[in-house]
């Protein structure tokens, strides 16, 4: 009877913890197994300020208003020495501006925290090994006791676990070829003047599909990282993990200047092949909520802004259909929640063809357009209403870098 519950929800990050917050505050009686003890790390630290309203929703602002996090108020591109920089104050779509940039051991225990404190049960280090119709079973991994539990409703919130996709054979492959990422934490020393509101992307100067993040923290260190075809990397075998970051740095000059006097800090991590999609994203008793369902690039910073909104839409499905209401899943859930996805895979696709970054680096762009694709950077993707690029969004990119590339 421990582990009764109606819903069930299969890891406890940001989609998992942001569902149970809600669900709880409903009423439901709502379990998280999470195979990890918080606090553990996770990638994905900067936030895009759409977030914002879906954490606001689930009753967990407060505690990450609180915290103490490094604020974010846009995003700045560098390429060839020339910069572009993008506040997300100037987009067209309503919501809040601005958002932060977090260490995710600390943000996911504040969610996972905020959960239970709404009501949610959390299982540290359960870890959910098969699925059997409603019936799932369960791994105690203090004492590898196996226990099942038949919840009305499942929502696997498992990531880059993928764990439905996996058991229910969802998988299916992504449209982008296999990239990899390898990344760490800095005491950054960098410059006085050097902005921290912003997370900085910056191209390879040699290779335009290879590109770095700098997410600076509010206490003087930074998350750096570098992304491209798993080729690039497999080129410097026999290299550590940090000797292959710094190579990667030492060939742009402008990032290299900037953390002359930064050290590492933290253990190295790489991850690749980490882009993966889903033949669907719901069935008669679950939904897949953030990246176990679609997982596109890291490149906008749009897994976690993906996951909430995620958990936003299928919460009150899940308490309609635990009231005894037919819901249609696809069209109210997976229509819906793709709709945003798809405009940022149109982003990314954009960056990675070029398209995009014509207009990023285009130097004097409109105002209105600037503003519409600051609007998707600060996430707002599914705002159609005030948004042209959010539908026909790559038809409407190309047009904007045909234009861009015509008067330059
Ligand atoms: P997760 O945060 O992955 O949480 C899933 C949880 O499920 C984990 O705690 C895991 O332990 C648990 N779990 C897994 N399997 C099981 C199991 N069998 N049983 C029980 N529990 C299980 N996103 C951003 O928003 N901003 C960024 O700057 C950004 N940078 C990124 C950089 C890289 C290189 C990559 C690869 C991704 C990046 N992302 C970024 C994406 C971000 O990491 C994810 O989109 C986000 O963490 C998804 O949240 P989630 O809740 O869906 O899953």
């Amino acid at each position: 009877m421990k582990y009764h519950c109606d819903v069930a929800i299969i890891g406890a990050g940001p989609a998992g913890a942001c569902a149970g917050a809600m669900l709880a505050k409903a009423g439901v009686n709502v379990k998280l197994f999470e195979r990890e003890q918080f606090p553990r790390f996770s990638i994905g630290e900067s936030l895009l300020p759409q977030c914002m309203t879906f954490l606001a929703e689930a009753g967990l602002v407060e505690a990450v208003d609180d915290w103490g996090f490094q604020l974010k108020d846009g995003a700045k591109f560098l390429q060839h020495g020339q910069f572009s920089e993008f506040e997300f104050k100037h987009k067209c779509s309503e919501g809040p501006h601005l958002t932060y940039q977090v260490q995710r051991d600390v943000f996911d225990k504040l969610l996972a925290d905020g959960a239970e404190k709404a009501g949610a049960e959390v299982f540290y280090r359960h870890q959910i090994e098969a699925v059997c119709g409603n019936t799932l079973t369960i791994k105690d991994l203090s004492d590898d006791s196996v226990h099942t539990i038949e919840p009305k409703f499942i929502l696997d919130a498992s990531g880059f676990g993928r764990v439905l996709p996996r058991l229910l054979d969802l998988e299916s492959p992504s449209d982008f070829p296999v990239r990899q990422s390898v990344f760490t934490h800095l005491k950054d020393n960098l410059p006085a003047q050097f902005d921290r509101n912003k997370i900085l992307i910056t191209v390879h100067p040699d290779h335009q599909d290879i590109w770095f993040w700098l997410i600076p923290f509010s206490n003087g260190t930074s998350s750096i990282g570098v992304v491209g075809e798993t080729h690039y990397f497999d080129a410097l075998e026999g290299q550590t993990l940090e000797q292959q970051l710094f190579t990667f740095i030492a060939q742009v000059p402008e990032l290299a200047e900037l953390l002359k006097d930064a050290s590492v800090i933290n253990e190295l991590r790489t991850i690749k092949g980490y882009s993966a999609n889903v033949k669907t994203l719901c069935g008669d008793n679950f939904a897949l909520l953030g990246n176990a369902g679609e997982f596109l690039d890291p490149v906008f910073s749009s897994g976690v802004t993906i996951a909430l909104k995620s958990s936003s839409l299928a919460v009150p499905l899940v308490l309609r259909t635990l009231q005894g209401e037919a819901v249609d899943w696809q069209m109210e859930y997976a229509l819906p929640l793709r709709k945003g996805i798809n405009a940022f895979k149109s982003f990314v696709q954009g960056w990675y063809d070029g398209d995009l970054r014509q207009v990023i680096f285009y130097p004097d762009p409109m105002e209105n357009v600037k503003q519409m694709v600051c609007s998707v950077l600060a996430g707002y993707a599914w705002d159609d209403k005030n948004n042209p690029l959010v539908t026909h969004s790559t038809r409407r990119l190309k047009a904007l870098a045909q234009t861009c590339s015509g008067s330059q």
